[in-house]
């Protein structure tokens, strides 16, 4: 029998080959005797596990060798504390506040720094980026922050900034918590990249932070020891005990990730045709249709979350029943912006978004 397709914004989707591979292993990983989630993370058996989830992370995700992977606890928000005690020195530091996710950040960051406002799409609801070169970037920035995609809103960078064009020397941290292996990163741009796995990586529990070596080595004296980059580092994220089956299932999605190809391409670049096709064929028929509306300018939408809403918004409660019985799971946009939101991660086939699409068809004319 066929699943569900599964449009949550996360903890979401994960591919069916990844959860059969994991049923299968769950008593006895690689004839060990043993499940994952019962080894030692120091074993022989872990450490192949850890390696190898790695190796094809940096390879995925095409991360310099002067870059360090890091896997740890504690999910998007509490990097939000992370990253300042890591990285601002007790300075300043600017933001880009483009949604939910930036603008939680940079409240927290107000705890450890001097949070300054670089710039805010709050004016356009969070509709829109103000565009980057009337970003306010201070000299004495330790840091600038924007989030790759705002889950809520829908709201995603097509690019990342080049900050050293705009005048600006400081590194860019980015949260790419729901768009992370979903597309090609310049690293060029970045200094930092951290997310949750729960969304495009496997189950929650899992942070993956990615860091340039010249960012270690400067966290402020109260940071945590087990939060302190460059320990982590050192200790090959094994400081304290890693999120051991949050990384084993990282590393079978990674392993699927590899297998995928689009013509000659593979792994990340494949999801990257295929996530591009899969937004496209949605934001079109919402763009045709009479019923259905995305607020998002053109240049910013996301191909990873889309809200949408019902003109009739009286219809909500029955479009999300029809979906349900339809088997389109989790459709109920966040609480916050109200409406749907599909949320269309690399788990998520092209055969999903056309399965929506046809419900909301039928839907719309029903509604007529
Ligand atoms: N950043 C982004 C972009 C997110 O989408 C989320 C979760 N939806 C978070 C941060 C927070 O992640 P967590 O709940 O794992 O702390």
């Amino acid at each position: 029998m066929s699943r569900p397709f599964n449009f949550s914004a996360g903890p979401a989707a994960i591919p069916e080959e990844v959860l059969h591979q994991a049923a299968n292993e769950m008593l006895n990983w690689g004839g060990s005797g043993m499940g994952v989630m019962e080894m030692s993370h120091r074993g022989k058996e872990f450490i192949s596990i850890y390696e190898t989830a790695e190796a094809d992370l940096r390879e995925l995700l095409a991360v310099p060798s002067n870059f360090h992977i890091l896997f740890m606890q504690g999910g998007g928000l509490a990097e939000n504390a992370i990253v300042p005690l890591n990285l601002s020195r007790g300075g300043a530091v600017d933001f880009v506040v483009t949604g939910s996710w930036s603008q939680k950040s940079h409240k927290e960051a107000g705890k450890y720094a001097s949070n300054r406002l670089a710039a805010s799409g709050a004016a356009s609801n969070f509709t829109s980026v103000p565009d980057a070169a009337s970003w306010e970037l201070g000299k004495d920035a330790q840091y600038v922050h924007l989030c790759s995609n705002e889950t809520i809103h829908g709201v995603e960078f097509q690019q990342l900034p080049d900050l050293k064009a705009l005048g600006c020397d400081a590194p860019l941290v980015i949260d790419f918590s729901s768009n992370v292996a979903s597309r090609a990163l310049d690293w060029s741009r970045v200094g930092l990249a951290f997310g949750g796995a729960q969304k495009n990586i496997g189950p929650a529990g899992l942070t993956i932070v990615i860091v340039r070596d010249d960012l270690l080595g400067h966290a402020l004296d109260i940071c945590p020891s087990a939060f302190n980059y460059k320990t982590v580092a050192d200790n090959q994220s094994m400081f304290n005990t890693p999120p051991t089956w949050g990384i084993y299932m990282a590393g079978l999605t990674f392993q699927w990730l590899k297998r995928q190809t689009e013509g000659a391409l593979s792994g990340v670049a494949a999801m990257e045709v295929r996530n591009k096709a899969k937004a496209e064929l949605f934001y079109q028929y919402l763009d045709n249709s009479q019923l259905y509306v995305n607020k998002v300018d053109v240049a910013y939408r996301s191909r990873m979350n889309i809200p949408f809403f019902l003109r009739d918004e009286s219809r909500n409660d029955a479009f999300l029943a029809g979906a349900k019985a339809r088997g389109l799971l989790q459709l109920k946009g966040h609480k916050s912006v109200g409406g749907m939101r599909a949320s269309l991660y690399n788990a998520m086939p092209l055969q999903g978004v056309q399965a929506l699409v046809a419900y909301m068809q039928d839907f719309e004319r029903t509604s007529a």
